[in-house]
């Protein structure tokens, strides 16, 4: 369903998200105070407007209330992106994903009441570091602090011996939610017992951090 998105600031993290659910098909307007960025971006989303964030007014006349989400992208200027989210608050926004340069500044932000709030260089660093130290590692989400979602090319030792061989669920407690064929493209997104692991395939599991680990997968 065609939804409609606020993104303030076309910095580097707010443009690539514009860009993005622009590509997706979805309405985006795109607001910052420096006008070469927001010709910039013109031509790639529904609508780029000049305007400042931290300005009651400027704000209002953006109809804050009519997205379905709000984007902040303001990250460097921690005060703007404060100052901003309290506005978006008053006004009503609907719901507001906010980006955080610091774990003070996130903290901040949900306190006021930001719905969901984002550190894109902290995690992916992280993905950076876990992708270098295991070389099968294709993409990590931590779901919480004790359990992750991991990625990861399957390991020889795997190959040719089903799910209910390897038997990771009973032995680890991780438990395969996917398995992605690279020979010829096919997810099996429900996998059973009797799959077997081909090589080159891709695994998605679900499991503790800690026996994740133990499997060198994290
Ligand atoms: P990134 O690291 O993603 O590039 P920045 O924090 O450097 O993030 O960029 C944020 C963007 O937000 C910049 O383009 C900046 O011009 C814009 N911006 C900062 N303060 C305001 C404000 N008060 N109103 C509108 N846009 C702002």
């Amino acid at each position: 369903m065609k939804k409609s998105y606020l993104v303030i600031g076309a910095g580097r993290f707010g443009a690539s998200v514009a860009r993005t659910l622009y590509g997706l098909g979805h309405d985006v307007m795109v607001v910052d105070n420096d006008e070469t960025l927001v010709q910039q971006i013109s031509a790639d989303v529904t609508n780029a407007v000049i305007a400042n964030a931290t300005s009651e007014t400027g704000l209002k006349a953006l109809g804050v209330r009519d997205f379905d989400v709000v984007i902040l992208a303001i990250g460097f200027d921690i005060q703007a992106s404060i100052m901003a989210a309290i506005l978006l608050i008053e006004m009503e926004a609907r719901y507001i994903v906010a980006k955080a340069q610091t774990d003070l500044h996130g903290k901040v932000l949900s306190k006021i009441g930001v719905n969901r709030v984002v550190y894109p260089e902290r995690d992916m660093g992280h993905k950076l570091a876990h992708s270098l130290i295991s070389p099968t590692i294709i993409d990590l989400i931590e779901v919480s602090d004790q359990y992750s979602v991991v990625e990861v090319s399957a390991p020889a030792d795997m190959v040719g011996k089903s799910l209910k061989d390897l038997d990771l669920r009973a032995r680890f407690g991780i438990s395969v939610i996917a398995l992605r064929r690279n020979h010829g493209g096919r997810a099996n997104i429900a996998p059973v017992a009797e799959d077997m692991i081909e090589a080159e395939d891709i695994i998605v599991a679900v499991g503790d951090n800690k026996n994740l680990k133990k499997l060198e997968w994290i």
